[in-house]
């Protein structure tokens, strides 16, 4: 019977990993759909302690999983499918039908990138429309571009968009920006940036081609439809948690992020921490998700050596 086993490899994951891999605790990782988690779809991490040129995000976790290897977690590739989390041990179901069992869970999942749901963007993504500029900026070069959102993802992925593009028109639908003021200086002091402020996104439009022309938008000021021109258009309109697959067996919030005890990955399951984005709508940074990733397997070891009380509370 495995002691433990971590699902999702973002930064709180492989931390997890690295920390339960020290204590001797053998986990099994499963890796999930996107090995690596957000940050191998960024470019440069700048804010991660450590290192002080920046670090490419791939590399970054990269790293991390073979420091997680080096003191011996097993990866496994799979997605899972569904748990059953009623009694122990614990199942895990994988997708083709496998079931694993563990003593402990750590949930790390993270979130993915929302989208609009307007007419004209499923159709197109992969062909006009992304949720990710380091995937898919290099095919918009010398074209022009649009980033929808207000946020500081939005200022992000425009401001990295204007190292291909032509020109980046940030679409929001209100006047004011959410963004945090250090990013939205950056993208106001970046002149191939321009911004098209209160406007509602309604559809991706296409020419007779097929090819992506645009995004109709609702001018909240003139009350009026127009069409504002790009050949790419990118959605950072922020992320929802992955626990779609849990169906229900640990207590989440309205929009589906994992409660845990304050203070704590404690989830309303005794053997169930949860760490990282998929439990964190407020910070979402790859150095709290880590840090949470730590505090996890920290949880998780007290657990198993028979010594945690559980209180549990979800906020
Ligand atoms: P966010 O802060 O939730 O911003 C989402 C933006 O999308 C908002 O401006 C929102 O508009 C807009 N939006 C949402 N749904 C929409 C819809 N249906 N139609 C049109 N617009 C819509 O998400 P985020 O930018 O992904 O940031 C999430 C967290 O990650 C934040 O804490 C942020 O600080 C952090 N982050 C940090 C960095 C960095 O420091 N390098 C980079 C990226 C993200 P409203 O403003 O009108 O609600």
């Amino acid at each position: 019977m495995r002691k433990t086993m971590v699902i999702g490899t973002g930064p709180a994951g492989l931390t997890a990993a690295i920390y339960l891999a020290r204590a001797n605790l053998s986990p099994i990782v499963i890796e999930g759909t996107q090995p690596g988690g957000q940050l191998t779809t960024t470019t440069e991490v700048e804010n991660f302690p450590g290192f002080p040129e920046g670090i490419m995000g791939p590399e970054l976790m990269d790293n991390m999983r073979k420091q997680a290897e080096r003191f011996g977690a097993e990866f496994r590739n799979g997605w899972v499918e569904g748990v059953d989390f009623s009694k122990r041990p614990f199942k895990v179901k994988l997708e083709g039908g496998e079931e694993l069992e563990a003593e402990s869970v750590i949930i790390s999942t993270g979130a993915s990138a929302k989208y609009l749901g307007i007419p004209g963007e499923q159709d197109n993504v992969g062909r006009g429309v992304s949720t990710c500029a380091t995937c898919d900026g290099f095919f918009f070069r010398g074209k022009k571009i649009l980033v929808i959102g207000g946020g500081d993802s939005a200022m992000e992925e425009a401001n990295f968009l204007t190292r291909f593009a032509t020109e980046v028109t940030v679409v929001h639908r209100r006047e004011e920006l959410r963004a945090s003021k250090i990013m939205q200086d950056r993208a106001k002091g970046n002149g191939k940036i321009s911004w098209a402020l209160n406007r509602t996104p309604l559809e991706v439009v296409t020419d007779e081609t097929g090819a992506v022309k645009g995004l109709k938008v609702r001018n909240n000021e003139a009350g009026q439809e127009e069409l504002v021109e790009a050949q790419g258009v990118f959605v950072a309109i922020g992320h929802t948690p992955n626990t779609k697959f849990l169906g229900g067996a640990v207590e989440t919030d309205d929009h589906g992020y994992i409660l845990v005890k304050p203070g704590t990955t404690e989830t309303n399951v005794p053997g169930v921490f949860a760490c990282g984005d998929v439990q964190d709508m407020r910070y979402r940074q790859a150095i709290t998700a880590a840090g949470s990733g730590c505090m996890a397997a920290m949880d998780c070891e007290k657990f198993l050596e028979g010594s945690m009380v559980h209180d549990w509370s979800g906020n």
